[in-house]
């Protein structure tokens, strides 16, 4: 039973596989770009907020810090002002006396105590130091020339003098406060108070903030770590760093820059400074970035830097963009496999179909092939019932034939049987007479032996009606046949033609029990024995060969005979019924097909062999009843 193979072919290969190969060859880089992607803008967002969280968090610190470096210095700003009303400091720029010196001196140690001030002194408007907070000092500025100061070139011309410098004498930072000290509306003098601001870089290392405080050079003055003191924020002009020397402002510090490696300005005031590995302001291996919030101090040129350290934002931001790529890998690996089960099972579902599909298919056409082969299987019924029928026809006919190619060979051979019965009869005759007379003359012996040679010829004349009869008498298919004892009766049926032609017999088989009624055999013999004789008739010393062989539990004999053999025309026919080259009432047509017939009925078969040599062989193949009965003639 076929099936359909269109029910079980699969989609096209070629519609199948490109998709798939598109998908497996651009998913993956796809997946891991949108990984990459997602993972960047996660990372950028949680940094953005995360900076303008820290940005608003800073802002307050910011103000807080600044607020607290404006009191800082505001608390000093009045002090230099404060000695315009002391007398004993404007008699001394007066009259510069060793008294005067001594009592401002005094004055100013004591004040310079209460205030918590590095240094108070007094210059006259030539800038040299009349007196002197510090007087009784090694390093004391009595007596010096700081008329080169920005502070007292300001202050002399009545400009308030602030100054963040390092101080020429002992090399000593600290805030510088001057003031022109008037008398009558005309400045005598210039008031100078030092402080220092260290307290407030201590405060904020203890607070744990990173913060400076830049002048308006761009100078740290104050910082919360020591290195970055004395270092520029922005790069200075060959104009300010000559200017910055000549006024020994920083004495002779180099003045560095602190150049950041990314500045990135995200407001007003607020930058991203990244500061490479290994720069003086980051002590670690890697680059670092900050948060830089800037805001002026009020009264002064001053700016203050508050430094927000940005790694452990960048790293959150960091773990933030892995988490979202991890997140999406997740997502995308679950949706793959959701895509995938879904395929599967739509797959499954198709092919359920289809295979339900061809059952239904397969099941209507077993039906349809199912009526048609119970209709074939009727109508071959039907035809083995006519064959059966031909078939019990045709064996009637040909026993009939049988019985008619006896009785044509029977009439055929009624010439010979009566010169054959005849003879004897003449013979009797004359014997029985001779014998009567022998008789009346009283010679017993002679008619004695008349009367056995009587006899004997009475036997032979009753043999001779004996085979005739055996070969009229219908057989069956059945029973078994000695070869020797068939081939004795078919000569002896031919006697006369065999000693007329005197034929030559060689004989050269065993003597087999045969699968075949004697009376059939003989009849087989006698008409492949005749047919021999015919066909010898012209030949001076006819000859006969029986040679007989056993194979595959059959036996073969070879009835060959060296007459004039069979012309290519007549070998077409030689089996067919009523095809006879003889003339006349001298044949019928029908002994090789009558043989052939009664050979095949009993499962063997009569075949024709036209040997090289002349002469006609014809084989008769029987089944054996027992190989092993086997006699050698
Ligand atoms: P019939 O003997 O009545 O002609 P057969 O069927 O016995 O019918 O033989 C058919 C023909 O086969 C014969 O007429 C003869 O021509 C040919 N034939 C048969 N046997 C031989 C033989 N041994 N040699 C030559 N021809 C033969």
């Amino acid at each position: 039973m076929k099936c359909d193979p269109n029910l079980y072919r699969a989609a096209s290969p070629s519609l199948a596989v490109k998709p798939r190969l598109i998908r497996h060859l651009f998913l993956p880089p796809l997946i891991i770009a949108l990984m990459i992607g997602l993972g960047y803008i996660g990372f950028w967002t949680s940094e953005h907020y995360g900076i303008r969280s820290l940005g608003e968090n800073g802002q307050r610190q910011l103000e807080l810090h600044a607020r607290a470096v404006e009191s800082e210095i505001s608390k000093y700003t009045y002090l230099p002002s404060l000695l315009e009303l002391e007398t004993s400091v404007s008699k001394l720029l007066a009259d510069p006396t060793p008294e005067h010196r001594q009592t401002v001196n005094d004055y100013l140690e004591g004040l310079n105590r209460r205030s918590r001030s590095r240094a108070i002194y007094v210059m006259d408007t030539t800038g040299r130091v009349m007196a002197t907070s510090n007087w009784r000092d090694v390093d004391s500025y009595l007596g010096e020339d700081l008329s080169f100061r920005a502070y007292f070139q300001n202050a002399v011309r009545g400009q308030p003098g602030r100054f963040y410098g390092i101080g020429s004498t002992n090399g000593e930072p600290g805030y510088y406060l001057a003031h022109g000290l008037e008398e009558h509306g005309k400045i005598i003098g210039v008031a100078v108070v030092k402080v220092r601001l260290e307290a407030m870089e201590e405060r904020w290392q203890r607070a744990r903030l990173e913060a400076f405080v830049s002048d308006e050079n761009g100078i740290i003055i104050l910082s919360s770590d020591p290195a970055r003191r004395l270092k520029s924020v922005v790069p200075l002009s060959e104009e300010t760093k000559e200017k910055l020397a000549r006024s020994l402002q920083y004495y002779w510090f180099p003045l560095n820059e602190l150049q950041p490696l990314a500045r990135e300005t995200l407001s007003e005031g607020v930058e991203k400074l990244t500061f490479p590995a290994n720069s003086e302001l980051v002590s670690d291996d890697e680059n670092i970035s900050y948060l830089s919030q800037t805001r002026p101090l009020s009264d002064t040129p001053w700016n203050f830097t508050l430094l927000t350290p940005l790694q452990d934002l960048r790293r959150e931001a960091v773990n933030q963009g892995i988490l979202v790529a991890v997140a999406f890998a997740l997502v995308a690996f679950l949706l793959i496999a959701w895509n995938e089960r879904r395929k599967v099972i739509a797959t499954r579902l198709a092919a359920r179909e289809a295979l339900q599909e061809a059952n239904n298919q397969l099941e209507r056409r077993i039906t349809e092939r199912t009526t048609d082969l119970r209709a074939s299987n009727e109508r071959l019924k039907g035809q083995i019932r006519e064959r059966r029928h031909a078939e019990e026809t045709l064996r009637r006919a040909q026993d009939e034939l049988v019985q008619a190619g006896k009785l044509a060979a029977i009439g055929q051979m009624s010439t010979s049987i009566a010169h054959e019965l005849n003879q004897p009869l003449a013979a009797l005759r004359t014997l029985s007479g001779n014998t009567v007379r022998f008789l009346e003359r009283g010679q017993l012996d002679v008619a004695s032996t008349n009367l056995k040679t009587i006899n004997e010829l009475i036997d032979r004349m009753g043999r001779i009606t004996a085979s005739l009869r055996s070969f009229a008498r219908r057989g069956d298919d059945k029973g078994q046949a000695c070869l020797g004892k068939a081939v004795d009766a078919a000569l002896q049926l031919l006697g006369g033609r065999v000693e007329n032609a005197h034929l030559q017999v060689h004989r050269h088989f065993d003597d087999v029990q045969m699968q075949i009624d004697q009376t059939r055999l003989e009849q087989i013999l006698v008409n492949l024995v005749g047919n021999a004789l015919d066909a010898m008739q012209a030949q001076p010393q006819p000859e006969l060969w029986l040679e007989g062989e056993a194979l595959e539990g059959k036996y073969r004999l070879r009835v060959r005979d060296n007459g004039h053999g069979i012309d290519a025309e007549a070998r077409k026919h030689l089996f067919e019924p009523f095809f006879t080259t003889k003339p006349g009432e001298q044949g019928l047509g029908l002994g090789l097909t009558l043989s052939a017939s009664l050979a095949a009925a009993t499962g063997g078969h009569l075949g024709v062999e036209h040997p090289a040599s002349g002469g006609t062989a014809f084989v008769l193949s029987l089944p054996l009843v027992s190989p092993t009965s086997a006699e050698p003639i």
